[in-house]
């Protein structure tokens, strides 16, 4: 099987990377998260994606799209913006897998705990069909800790939010909170 692998950030890619290899899986990485931001993160994120690349010996494609206002001016619940968030980029990765004659498509998004699991499998099961390309579905949740662990030992950054500028701010909350009590 050859692979197309969405890649959200470094981190989260290293286990879902090592049960690639295992299954003998070909594979391409693609970044395309013009969710994150601010663009100083952006950079970070990608940089450290091309770093995992080097180190583990396999080939990106990268998009530069950054579309901050786009989350920012989003109006809409929490479980909305995500939907909107998945959607854009398993939408476009699938298309994408597509358009380069790859025989499935995936995410790393499948390996964090945090994230809404169900939605993202039920995106790609939904992209899958419309671009006639094979949604390599794998509940990668329990190597979560595992692969950060080998994420850390590498020296890869580690962010401490999700992406787009609420997750960020919903951090930093956290962060003033814990440091009032
Ligand atoms: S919290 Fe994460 S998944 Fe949800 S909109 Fe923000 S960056 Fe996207």
């Amino acid at each position: 099987m050859n692979l197309l692998l969405h890649m959200c950030c470094a981190p989260c890619s290293v286990y879902p990377i090592s049960v690639i290899r295992e299954e003998k899986i070909d594979f391409k990485g693609i970044f395309f998260n013009p969710n994150i931001h601010p663009i100083e993160e952006f950079k970070l994120r990608k940089d450290n994606v091309n770093i995992l690349s080097e180190k583990l010996n396999f080939d990106v494609d990268y998009f530069e799209d950054f579309r901050q206002d786009e989350w920012e001016n989003f109006k809409g619940s929490e479980e909305q913006r995500c939907n909107f968030c998945y959607a854009m980029r398993i939408d476009k990765v699938a298309s994408y897998a597509a358009q380069k004659g790859f025989d499935a498509f995936t995410t790393t998004l499948l390996v964090s705990p945090y994230q809404k699991h169900d939605l993202i499998r039920a995106l790609g099961d939904t992209a899958a069909k419309k671009y006639g390309v094979n949604f390599y579905y794998k509940d990668f949740r329990h190597g979560f800790r595992q692969g950060q662990q080998q994420a850390k030992d590498l020296g890869l950054y580690r962010q401490k939010f999700c992406g787009c500028i609420a997750s960020y701010q919903e951090a930093a909350n956290r962060v003033k909170h814990k440091n009032k009590a």
